[in-house]
């Protein structure tokens, strides 16, 4: 997951993994000094990197990287040390691909006359975790290659550099590390999920994933913060609205409240995502502006609830002006799925850690879930939440939405009931179905979160 780099950096809880957990074992394998596997998504490099903490590096275990990776060994570190050493970028202009941030490399001065060595290297790797040392400690170019890591870590950007300095801080240790990709054994290729999954075995190493780390992050860190409340009066009755900023993606959502839900046990909630041209403007082209105020008339007539208004979720997370580039592939006969798909955008790229948050803040623990979409706010025991009932919310179709309708049914598994005519006017009907529907209380839906 890439999410926009503005506001300030999110602190670093240092909240401890799940015993026993892959996470869990890599981080105390890192704390004893040792070497572990980490990978990323299929969708992005699809490789796995060799990493250890920069202060434990020694030339056994240098030369073990030798052995198994492209060797060109890049010791990431966190912007607060790259400013302490003075190092600047490799290049200007950074075209790398995935924009890895990379600094001058360098030698230390004890690393002697051959620093190309392991024991070189590593007396290198040892200097540039420190603590202590200075900018004339090193000689520079070098033949080690820093990597200055994004502030906010792998929540800010999924790539090795930031899951390995995340690694170390949870591990206790300097955020400096060693990494670098394995390769085949044949040395012409980079090496893959099985092979990868071979060699661990074989040199008992532990393997976890960047998302893991995502998720661990994700549940174990503070998101969210208040930034206003007001009661405001409504169509539907008098609501608390309470503001949220998402630290990491600097965006404000808004929960609109009924009663107290610290006080109810199983609180009526609409998680709804933003959709400027359907709940603002009145586009009849979704259902998205019926469904939130058929939910603040539902929480309020209940008396207790909470609608919570998740923005930058405009088009399932596309973006406003991708969406309405997939309306136009849509009128071309395209459903909304295969529209998405056409533009190169993920089904459905939203992300519900930060609402997950909200409504833990909010007092929620157990939740009647609005919504007509059973995959829809999955993966919540992380947070403490259980959704006890699904509640449907339909909307009669009408002559401009039903296709759509008939696509969230048929390819997304929403729960609706058949469309099958839409109201001469074209105008939107609405109908509530007070129907639930028991979900089994141990399991969860999939968790739809994306890294
Ligand atoms: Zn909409």
């Amino acid at each position: 997951m890439h999410v926009a780099v503005t506001g300030p950096p999110a602190p670093l809880v240092v909240a401890a993994p799940n015993p026993g957990s892959p996470l869990d074992r890599a981080v105390a394998r890192l704390r004893d000094g040792g070497i572990v596997v980490v990978v990323d998504d299929e969708d992005r490099e699809n490789e796995g990197d060799l990493v250890m903490a920069a202060q434990a590096a020694t030339g056994p275990a240098v030369a073990f990287f030798l052995e198994h990776t492209s060797g060109y060994l890049c010791a990431p570190i966190s912007p607060a040390r790259a400013g302490e050493l003075d190092l600047p970028a490799m290049t200007e202009h950074n075209s790398e691909v995935h924009r890895t941030a990379f600094l001058v490399g360098v030698d230390h001065v004890l690393a002697g006359d051959d620093p190309e060595s392991a024991t070189g290297r590593a007396a290198t790797l040892r200097g540039l975790a420190g603590p202590g040392g200075a900018s004339t400690d090193f000689r520079r170019p070098g033949s080690v290659l820093p990597l200055q890591g994004r502030a906010g870590g792998v929540l800010r950007r999924s790539g090795h550099t930031e899951a390995s300095l995340d690694l170390c801080v949870l591990a206790g240790l300097e955020p400096a590390a060693l990494i670098c990709e394995l390769v085949t054994a044949d040395r012409r290729g980079m090496m893959r999920g099985p092979e990868i999954a071979v060699l661990a075995e074989r040199h008992d190493l532990p393997v976890v994933t960047i998302a893991e780390l995502v998720r661990h992050r994700r549940r174990s860190e503070r998101l969210v913060v208040r930034t206003g409340e007001r009661e405001i009066r409504t169509p539907a009755g008098l609501l608390r609205a309470i503001a949220f900023r998402a630290l990491l993606e600097d965006v404000e959502h808004v929960a609109f409240i009924a009663g107290d839900p610290t006080a109810a046990d199983d609180v009526l909630v609409r998680v709804h995502s933003e959709c400027v041209t359907g709940d603002v403007l009145g586009s009849l082209k979704c259902d998205c502006g019926t469904q939130l105020q058929l939910a603040l008339e539902r929480i309020a007539d209940e008396g207790t609830g909470v609608v919570l208004y998740l923005r930058g979720h405009e088009g399932r997370g596309i973006g406003l002006g991708q969406k309405l580039r997939a309306y136009r592939l849509q009128e071309q006969g395209v459903d909304t799925v295969d529209a998405n798909l056409a533009l190169g955008l993920p089904v459905d790229s939203r992300e519900y850690g930060v609402g997950a948050q909200i409504l833990v803040d909010l007092g929620v623990r157990r939740l009647r879930l609005m919504s007509n979409n059973p995959a829809k706010f999955g993966g919540l025991q992380g947070f403490g939440l259980t959704v006890v009932e699904r509640v449907p919310l339909e909307v009669a179709p009408n002559a401009h939405s039903m296709a759509y309708l008939q696509t969230k049914r048929d390819r997304m598994g929403h729960s609706l009931t058949a469309p099958q005519s839409a109201g001469p006017s074209g105008h939107t009907t609405t109908t509530v179905s007070t129907a639930t529907q028991e979900l089994p209380g141990s399991e969860v839906t999939p968790d739809d979160e994306r890294v």
